[in-house]
Formats: C-alpha cells, structure tokens, sequence
C-alpha cells in the first residue's frame, strides 16, 4: 500500500486526477475540490483527502500527481 493525499486548499477541480484514476480521485461535493474515493480513503476533511492504494493503481495515480496543474497531489 502507499500513502496518497491531495491538498484540498490548492486544488481547482480541473478535474484531470478524476479523468485518469476515476477509481481513486472523485470530486467532493461538499467543497468542490477532489477527495479520495472509498475504500481507499483513510482521513477526509476540508483541507485535506488521504488513503492508501495498493500497488496496481500506484503508477496511474503516480501519473494524476504528474498531471495535476498546481500540485496538490502527493504520493509517498
Ligand atoms: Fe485538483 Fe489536481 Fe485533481 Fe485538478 S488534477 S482536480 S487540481 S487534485
């Protein structure tokens, strides 16, 4: 498993992560920015989406963080 987060302040809901891994990012309609879906998600607030991903969705999610325009996703 690896730890994934998005930064939810710096996030403008392009929408690109949502395109590319439709399975792990999705838009959270309560603040209009992108959280990481269930049952991936591990902590979801305001400011920030984080869950673990297991290994066969690594390199696409490694690619979303590539492609996001600010930034705000973080794989570790
Ligand atoms: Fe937000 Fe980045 Fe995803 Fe765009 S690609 S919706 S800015 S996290």
């Amino acid at each position: 498993m690896v730890k994934v987060s998005v930064n939810k302040e710096t996030c403008i809901a392009c929408g690109v992560c949502w395109a590319l891994v439709p399975d792990v990012f999705e838009l959270d309609p309560n603040t209009g920015k992108t959280r990481i879906r269930t049952p991936y998600v591990t902590n979801d607030n305001d400011k920030v989406s984080e869950g673990n991903i297991p290994s066969e969705l690594v390199d696409a999610v490694k690619n979303a963080a590539n492609s996001c325009p600010t930034g705000s996703i973080i794989v570790e």
